[in-house]
């Protein structure tokens, strides 16, 4: 596994290997959600690249930014576990250079939801990824459902600028009690571990109540919200049920519905979704 820091680096080292290239992006912190996308991505391509980086650029603050979980030894060894072949763990001077002054707005699906709750954040992702994208050059780059509006943004940006590869979406990996996996989970005191439970029995709550044949939004909404309220450390911050391709707010799920939500829980902020109709997106939750 080559380890690069530079950009130069990183390119050196994939000029002298051949084949279909897979890209998974993180901020590192690995954990199995992370481990699932190498893995596809090392069944679908001959070679597979990680990027390790903390993109300051979609944190809010940067106090979030600063105590972002950080475990760079321990990635490399999963990494080299799992046969990837090169590694991108730069310096931030090195993604942002001194002068830096370009960046990628995506319109339209990066305004509600976690775009409204942290404005900024979109243009951060759509312009770090982008340069990953002109960095390693992949055939194919892979990201989470658990982030489903960044997938949405990602895919707008790679058809409105001609990205020549394709987004591969990878179901989300969840903890035993149904928890999405997240660097975030890290920083949850036990007691907050325990009451964030409530967010998978709230999704699970709206499964039922959709696959039993209910499509008022405001219902499957109110169902969601009791569920969380049994737990007060919980400060639910939004649940949506807005269509799947524009992400506007629908009063009733006549089609295929994104239930996603934003949660406090002490210092930590959780979004987890689920698509209602889709069932294949229940992934761990149900059955
Ligand atoms: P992050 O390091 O949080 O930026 O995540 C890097 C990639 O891993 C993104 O595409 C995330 O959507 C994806 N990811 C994070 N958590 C999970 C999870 N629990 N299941 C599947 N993918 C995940």
């Amino acid at each position: 596994m080559q380890v690069a820091e530079t950009i130069a680096e990183l390119r050196a080292h994939r000029s002298r290997l051949h084949g279909s290239l897979g890209l998974v992006p993180t901020m590192g912190s690995l954990h199995e959600g992370h481990l699932a996308l190498v893995r596809r991505a090392r069944a679908e391509n001959d070679l597979v690249a990680v990027s390790i980086f903390a993109n300051p650029i979609q944190f809010n603050s940067s106090d979030d930014f600063d105590r972002y979980p950080r475990d760079l030894e321990r990635d490399l060894q999963l990494l080299a576990a799992e046969g990837v072949d090169l590694v991108l763990a730069p310096p931030v001077t090195e993604i942002y250079p001194p002068g830096f002054a370009t960046y990628v707005d995506v319109g339209v699906v990066t305004e509600p939801l976690e775009g409204s709750a942290r404005p900024g954040h979109f243009r951060g992702v759509a312009t770090v990824v982008s340069k990953l994208f002109h960095i390693f050059q992949p055939d194919r780059a892979y990201f989470g459902q658990k982030d489903a509006q960044q997938v949405m943004v990602i895919k707008k940006m790679v058809t409105d600028l001609d990205f020549p590869l394709s987004i591969v979406v990878v179901p989300t990996v969840r903890d035993q009690d149904g928890l999405a996996l997240s660097s975030r989970n890290a920083r949850l005191t036990a007691g907050e571990r325990d009451a964030a439970s409530a967010i998978p029995d709230a999704l699970r709550a709206a499964i039922r109540l959709y696959e039993e044949g209910e499509r008022s939004a405001a219902v499957i909404r109110a169902a969601v919200l009791e569920r969380l309220s049994h737990e007060p450390l919980l400060q639910p911050e939004y649940v949506s049920l807005a269509d799947t391709q524009t992400l506007r707010e629908l009063d009733v799920l006549d089609r295929p519905a994104l239930l996603s939500l934003a949660v406090g829980v002490g210092q930590v902020r959780l979004i987890d979704n689920v698509m209602l109709g889709e069932p294949e997106s229940y992934g761990s939750l149900v059955g």
